[in-house]
């Protein structure tokens, strides 16, 4: 067995080598046995054979192990960590209305608990950067968004929180209650604050902040115009949920006489800035507006499953020219999803109804890497191992039961567990060594998920809201 060395630590300063590896830098061809060399925090050589003699260098024996690049995760709701399991068969819009009382009762230790525990799970999956989408903000409960960019930095993944907001409760004709939606101006104040205090635009960022209306059918024209107009403006990214049932899409017809995307171009929300979570139920024209907008997608296909969403069409989006990212989404409706398991899954979603050929598994890796970097405007950067890159790199451990596949890229993405997760860098840091945290003990991160959970349920409780039961649900449409 090839020795990935199981020493913590981080590599910032001298080189770092990585050898004997089987690369895959998405961009380029495969090198079936090469090296790596970083340099601070940017890769500085792939290449071929073993590495250049470097002295001082420290180095790291890939033998048995596949390189790719970090895995970018582009959808997700960290805070739902402490509300998994519970709606467990029902629709997107049962789903919510039994959630939103619970997430009413949420603090910055919920968060805080939640987000270290979900990031600690990504990072586990080989994931180096994730988005997170927060639109929950009952008031007086703390600062919720600095409570999960406390969690990302414990962790060490590169984050880019999404400021989300929602403005339309029932009263105005939305989906949520009317105790968890804010005003135009507390939200558009409090997400200006939140890219002042804590979006870097540098290159090597390790945290960057979006603008995030939550979706059609919980937010006014107003608001998703307002944020766009903030975003450009402050040179940020947007983000929001679209089309992700036909329910919505019910919704935005009866509301305002067109389909989702439709009623997204006319508010400004096409482009090259913007990212959509899910978008399922797309027309082909809708699919050639969003190829030729530059405008991205977001795939999460455990949790389109769980909620019996339907299937994005992304072999189709990919043969158009859009860009498809992958996302696990929140945790509440995806419960304990691990990115690297999301290629899988789109993979067989794509094949199941379109046939073998319609996502191949190097297809599968390219959208779980380079497509969820486009989506976060950051391909200079992230998605693929190129000299002048980021050195954000997975490194997986294939001499046991995966080397048994002919082909690594296959044994990766195929595999219903991951093979073991060797080494994960961040900016060249090591985040995961021999499949555990190295940047904070993870049972601690994991004990803390739990506390949260519980709190969560506590203090929901003492609003009157019950917990989940533990038995299976009855079935909502018994059949005699
Ligand atoms: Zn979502």
């Amino acid at each position: 067995m090839g020795g990935a060395p199981a020493v913590p630590g981080t590599e910032a300063g001298g080189a770092l080598v990585i050898e004997n590896a089987y690369l895959v830098p998405v961009t380029g061809p495969e090198i079936p046995s090469g090296h790596i060399v970083v340099r601070g925090d940017r890769i500085e050589a792939i290449g071929p054979g073993p590495a250049p003699d470097l002295p001082g260098a420290r180095r790291v024996d890939g033998t048995g192990c596949l390189a790719t690049p970090g895995l970018v995760n582009t959808h997700h709701h960290l805070y739902q960590w402490a509300s998994q399991g519970f709606a467990r068969e029902a629709t997107l819009f049962e789903w919510l209305v039994a959630l939103y009382p619970v997430w009413a009762a949420m603090d910055a230790e919920v968060v805080r608990g939640a987000a270290g525990a979900g990031l600690a799970h990504l990072a586990l999956s080989g994931c180096t950067t994730s988005a997170d989408h927060h639109y929950v903000f009952p008031a007086g409960r703390g600062d919720l968004l600095a409570a999960e960019i406390d969690a990302a930095r414990a962790v060490g993944v590169r984050f880019h929180p999404a400021r989300g907001s929602m403005d339309r409760g029932v009263s105005d004709g939305g989906l949520p209650p009317d105790e968890v939606v804010e005003d135009l101006d507390t939200i558009l104040t409090a997400t200006a604050e939140a890219i002042d205090a804590h979006h870097d635009p540098s290159f090597s960022s390790k945290l960057r902040v979006a603008v995030a209306p939550c979706s059609p059918f919980s937010v006014s024209t107003e608001l998703m115009t307002e944020s766009a107009a903030l975003a450009r403006d402050r040179g940020v990214r947007l983000h929001t949920h679209l089309a992700e049932t036909l329910d919505e899409e019910e919704h935005c017809l009866a509301r305002y006489g067109v389909r989702p995307v439709d009623h997204m171009e006319k508010l400004g929300w096409l482009g090259p800035d913007v990212w959509f979570a899910h978008a399922v139920h797309l027309s082909d024209a809708d699919i050639d507006r969003l190829a030729r907008t530059g405008t991205g997608t977001a795939h999460c296909p455990s949790s389109n499953g769980r909620l019996g969403a339907g299937i994005a069409r992304v072999s189709e989006l990919l043969r158009r020219g859009a860009n498809v990212g992958l996302g696990v989404d929140g945790s509440a409706s995806a419960e304990l999803t691990s990115l690297a398991g999301e290629m899988r899954q789109a993979l067989l979603f794509q094949r199941a109804r379109y046939g073998p050929t319609a996502l191949t598994a190097r297809q599968a890796l390219s959208v779980a890497t380079l497509g969820g970097a486009r989506n976060l405007g950051r391909e200079a950067e992230l998605g693929s191992l190129e000299p002048g890159k980021l050195a954000d790199i997975a490194l997986w451990r294939i001499d046991s039961f995966a080397g048994a596949v002919a082909d690594p890229v296959h044994a990766l993405v195929l595999g219903t567990r991951q093979p073991p997760l060797a080494r994960l860098l961040v900016g060249g840091e090591t985040v995961v060594a021999d499949d555990e945290l190295r940047t904070t003990p993870q049972d601690e991160l994991g004990r803390a998920g739990v506390e949260a959970h519980r709190r969560l349920v506590r203090l929901a409780g003492e609003r009157g809201v019950p917990p989940p039961a533990p038995a299976p649900s009855p079935s909502p449409s018994p059949r005699p």
